[in-house]
């Protein structure tokens, strides 16, 4: 079994990006600039937040913080979304969800320029990413592209199962693993899926994006499969400060004795999934999706 270092990967690719920068500013170009807005003080999204701001800083991005208290108004957040995307020093920017429920967040989405919106939600870029044109692709999904990719693992004409089907993970997943540059045969599972663990278990390429500590356990998997673990639940933890720590969705013990490869929670997509933000706010900075 190998194991997949998410947290090498990103790290060797946040430096690629920060030589890119070095380039770009002493070429005569600005900082690329990641704008976040952030409403409330949720403690998840409170770090999510200083996540990307601290990795902005390591690759020499400018960065800001636009923070609102959990009493903003939609009409308020659709304001700052439309100022944003008329500035013309931001490249980029996020809207950290989950947000109060008196805001829609589809409606957020879309008031975002897709030419800014880096974290690939807008059904623009959505639409784009299934029908394989040049967009904004979500960053987790593009994430584990990119560690299959440095990994060399084989997905041509691989059976490939990803299990779950959200808008910013699962679906994203399978309609990037079928396209003509991976060319693996997708099947996408959910809750109402019937025999989950035989379909696991027949996957050359096992892709878990549940929410469920340890859900995927070794008689799900198949000998040899590459497996890869999107799953971060906290759980209490008598072993950390903070008194938690993060589980994945894959029993990481019997799984790897079976598996080629597997990527680690923590330390195998979270940190790819961050590196994949900057790379698209470098995009939008040299203007190589949209003109
Ligand atoms: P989500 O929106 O809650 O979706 C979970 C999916 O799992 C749903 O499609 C659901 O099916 C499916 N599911 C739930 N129970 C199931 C079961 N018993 N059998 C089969 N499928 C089941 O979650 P998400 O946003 O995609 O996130 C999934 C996990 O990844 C979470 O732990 C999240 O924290 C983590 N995550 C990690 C990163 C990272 O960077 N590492 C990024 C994003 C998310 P239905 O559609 O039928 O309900």
């Amino acid at each position: 079994m190998k194991l997949i270092d998410g947290k090498q990967t990103a790290t060797d690719i946040k430096k690629e990006i920060a030589a890119e920068v070095r380039e770009m500013v002493a070429a005569g170009a600005k900082k690329p600039h990641l704008a976040a807005i952030l409403v409330g003080h949720d403690g998840g999204s409170e770090t999510y937040v200083a996540f990307k701001i601290k990795d902005c800083e390591e690759v020499g991005f400018k960065s800001s913080l636009i923070r609102f208290e959990d009493d903003v108004t939609e009409e308020q957040l659709l304001a700052k979304v439309n100022e944003l995307n008329n500035d013309a020093d931001v490249d980029g920017f996020i809207v950290q969800l989950p947000l109060p429920k008196h805001i829609s967040e589809q409606k957020v989405i879309e008031a975002i320029d897709p030419k800014k919106d880096v974290d690939g939600f807008h059904p623009i870029n959505v639409g784009r990413m299934v029908i394989g044109l040049p967009c904004f692709v979500s960053a987790t999904p593009d994430g584990i592209v990119e560690l299959l990719k440095r990994y060399n693992i084989e997905t041509s004409g691989k059976d490939c199962v990803v299990v779950g089907r959200s808008n910013i993970v699962g679906r994203p997943m399978s309609v990037l693993m079928s396209q003509k540059a991976i060319n693996a045969t997708v099947t996408v599972a959910h809750s109402r899926t019937k025999d989950l663990e035989a379909l696991c278990a027949k996957a050359d390429i096992l892709i878990a994006a549940i929410g469920i500590p340890e859900f995927i356990k070794g008689n799900m998997v198949k000998e040899g499969a590459v497996v890869i673990d999107v799953g971060t639940t906290r759980v209490k933890s008598d072993q950390t400060k903070s008194g938690f720590k993060l589980k994945g969705d894959v029993a990481f013990d019997e799984v790897a004795a079976k598996c080629s490869y597997i990527t680690p929670v923590p330390g195998g997509v979270g940190p790819m999934t961050r590196v994949a933000l900057l790379k698209n706010t470098l995009l939008a900075a040299k203007k190589e999706i949209y003109n």
